[in-house]
């Protein structure tokens, strides 16, 4: 479903590489946490996945698809099987629950039949069903989190990925954003979750792939967060990765360049720019 094949982003100007040889794959269904310090590459690796970046080195497959066999044009398409989370939940403070759940499927053409049985559907998986007229604004963190996660998975992706989506949020109300996610990902979305919440993870007891300096470093089944990270020391002598030529550009994420989120229609609302 998702594979990494010896995949290693270099940015332009950096030291080292973000993400050193990665060679991973990720099957349909799986709950997998991606852990690691600050700056081991976990939102790197995210990004490789939706297309926002493009690896310097290696290959990916996501869905059965080769990304740089997907035209820049078709990446809005590719990404309607993606279902995106943040840690700063990213709402559209103008509209109320029921409409920012709504307005990816708006956007997508999706009829008022199926968005009248689809959004108060995910608001129920996720408890919100009594906010659907709230704005954002009415809400406690971890009930934004939870309309983010209503939108990113009420078209029902096939992928959800979340970065960090705890990372503002208490323990107790991380505990009902991870039983959302639980949910989501009993439904048949496979979930991967950037995290350092250790807490959490121990707790779930479902895979974890630990990166550390761009390399991946442990992957375990029903795993919990105890480092074995190399010393950083020996990861410096690891030798930088050939970087070849790609198909096409990568496609950045559009950026909002008004306050009004209408005016980019085109845009999914997870992308614009907090
Ligand atoms: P994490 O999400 O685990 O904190 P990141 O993937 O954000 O890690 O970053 C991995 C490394 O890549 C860090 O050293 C970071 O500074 C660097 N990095 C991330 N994004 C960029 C970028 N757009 N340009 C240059 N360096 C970047
Ligand atoms: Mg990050």
């Amino acid at each position: 479903m998702i594979l990494f094949e010896d995949v290693s982003k270099m940015y332009r100007g950096a030291p080292k590489p973000a993400l050193n040889n990665v060679s991973v794959n990720v099957g349909a269904g799986e709950f997998v946490f991606l852990v690691g310090a600050s700056g081991s590459g976990k939102s790197s690796f995210l990004r490789l996945i939706l297309k926002e970046e493009r690896p310097s080195a290696g290959e990916i497959h996501v869905l059965g698809q080769d990304l740089r066999r997907i035209p820049s044009r078709k990446v809005p398409l590719f990404r309607r099987s993606l279902g995106v989370v943040f840690q700063d939940f990213r709402l559209l403070p103008q509209k109320t629950v029921f409409d920012n759940v709504a307005y990816t499927l708006r956007v997508i053409g999706k009829s008022p039949g199926f968005i009248h049985e689809a959004v108060p559907d995910i608001l129920q998986t996720v408890g919100l069903a009594q906010k659907a007229k709230n704005y954002p604004h009415e809400l406690s963190g971890g009930e934004q989190q939870r309309v983010a996660i209503a939108r990113a998975a009420v078209n029902k992706p096939a992928i959800m990925l979340a970065d960090e989506p705890t990372g503002n949020l208490d323990p107790a109300t991380s505990a009902g954003i991870m039983n959302v996610l639980s949910r989501i990902n009993a439904s048949g979305t496979t979930v991967i979750m950037a995290t350092h919440d250790s807490g959490i993870v121990n707790q779930m007891q479902r895979r974890v792939i630990e990166i550390a300096g761009g390399r991946i470093v442990r992957d375990e089944h029903e795993g919990g967060y105890e480092t074995s990270a190399i010393p950083l020391g020996e990861l410096d002598t690891a030798p930088i990765p050939i970087i070849t030529e790609n198909v096409d550009e990568p496609t950045p994420l559009p950026v909002a360049k008004t306050s009004d989120p209408d005016d980019v229609a085109s845009a999914f609302p997870w992308e614009l720019r907090a």
